[in-house]
C-alpha cells in the first residue's frame, strides 16, 4: 500500500509575495503536484497534507531566528497554493483523504502520520511539495529510519536553493535508498 504526502505547499512558500517563497521553482510544479494529488486521490490511495504550522514571534521555535515568519496560524500565507487549495476543499472528508498540521521540518514530527500510515499497511510513501532540501528532505530521512520505502517525485519537488534541490535529489536517492521518479 502506498500514500501520497503533499508537504507545504502553501501560498508563503509558493506564491510570488510568499514570505518565505521558493518563487518561479515553486509555481513551475503546481500542475504536475496537482495532478498527482488528483491521481491519488481518485485511485482511493491515502493522501496526506502536512502543513507547517506557526505562531508569531514564538520564542520557543527554533525557527524563529532562522527565518522569517511564516505558515502564521490562519493567515493566507498558509492556505495552500493555486488549485491545490480549492481541490483540497472539495476532497476534504473524504475517507482517503488526511490533513496534520505539522510544527517542524519533518511530517512525522510531533504528528500521528506513522500510525495512520501503519494503520493502514502502508509501505511506499511517495514526496512531494517543498522545500526539496528542507521540509520534504527531514521527512525523507524520518520515513528511512521508520522503514518505509520511499518515492520522490522529481517534477513535483521544488526549493529556492537550486544547489540544494540537485544535492537532495541525489541524497535521496544514493543515501535513503529512495526512487526518484
Ligand atoms: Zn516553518
Amino acid at each position: 500500500m502506498k500514500a501520497l504526502i503533499n508537504i507545504d505547499y502553501t501560498n508563503d512558500f509558493v506564491a510570488d509575495d510568499g514570505s518565505l517563497t521558493c518563487g518561479a521553482p515553486g509555481q513551475a510544479i503546481h500542475d504536475a503536484l496537482l495532478t498527482l494529488t488528483k491521481t491519488f486521490v481518485e485511485a482511493g490511495d491515502f493522501v496526506v497534507f502536512a502543513i507547517d504550522r506557526h505562531t508569531q514571534n514564538d520564542p520557543f521555535h527554533p525557527e524563529t531566528r532562522l527565518f522569517p515568519p511564516h505558515n502564521i496560524e490562519g493567515t493566507k500565507g498558509r492556505a495552500l497554493f493555486g488549485e491545490l487549495q480549492a481541490y483540497y476543499h472539495a476532497i476534504q472528508g473524504a475517507a482517503n483523504v488526511y490533513y496534520t498540521d505539522k510544527s517542524r521540518y519533518s511530517a512525522f514530527h510531533g504528528t500521528n502520520l506513522e500510525t495512520r500510515l501503519r494503520e493502514r499497511g502502508i509501505t511506499e510513501v511517495h514526496l512531494v511539495g517543498v522545500c526539496t532540501d528542507i521540509c520534504v528532505l527531514h521527512t525523507a530521512v524520518d520515513a528511512y529510519n521508520k522503514g518505509f520505502q520511499i518515492v520522490v517525485h522529481r517534477d513535483a519537488v521544488a526549493s529556492f536553493d537550486q544547489a540544494g534541490h540537485a544535492w537532495a535529489l541525489s541524497h535521496f536517492e544514493n543515501v535513503l535508498g529512495a526512487r526518484v521518479i
